[in-house]
């Protein structure tokens, strides 16, 4: 049984468990759901009060908030990717909240979150090797992690204050 975002309760059953003995068991587990809601609430209220830090709702706000970003990360991507032997074709920003980077292996662009703004440097600079690495190899496979070891070395620590700030 898990609670899923929107406060939804998901319940995987047995097959052949009667839609009673489905019913007895949610309510047995009443304050199980209510306590698993009320964390989920509290998280999500959390990581918005978090986002909402960076307003980006004007034009002038995006414009300030690429320029800012742009202005750390060209640095740490013109440095890395010498280094990596890689040359990313495009760099973009968006207002991602669900993921912090993306990069498109084909194109060669790379596509930041704004929200990189509200994370301490080095795990911005994380980020930014993590989508250099993607261009050597686009799957987080083992070959990956060894890229990401050899190239941002503290990539584990980094990731892990990454979640714990943004959570
Ligand atoms: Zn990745």
């Amino acid at each position: 049984m898990r609670i899923v975002k929107n406060g939804d309760v998901h319940v995987s059953v047995p097959i052949g468990m009667s839609k009673s003995q489905v019913e007895r068991f949610i309510e047995e587990h009443a304050d199980w759901i209510a306590k698993a809601r009320q964390n989920t609430s509290e998280r999500q209220q959390r990581r918005m009060a978090f986002f909402q830090q960076l307003p980006l709702q004007t034009t002038a706000q995006k414009a300030s908030a690429l320029r800012r970003l742009m202005t750390m990360v060209a640095p740490m991507i013109e440095r890395h990717a010498k280094e990596m032997g890689v040359s990313p074709k495009r760099i973009t920003a968006r207002a991602m909240i669900s993921r912090w980077g993306m990069c498109n292996v084909k194109t060669g662009s790379i596509c930041l979150s704004y929200y990189l703004l509200l994370l301490p440097e080095w795990c911005v600079e994380h980020v930014v090797v993590h989508e250099l690495c993607h261009l050597l190899e686009p799957s987080h496979s083992a070959r990956f992690h060894a890229l990401m070891d050899r190239y941002f070395p503290r990539w584990r620590e980094a990731r892990r204050e990454t979640r714990k700030i943004s959570l």
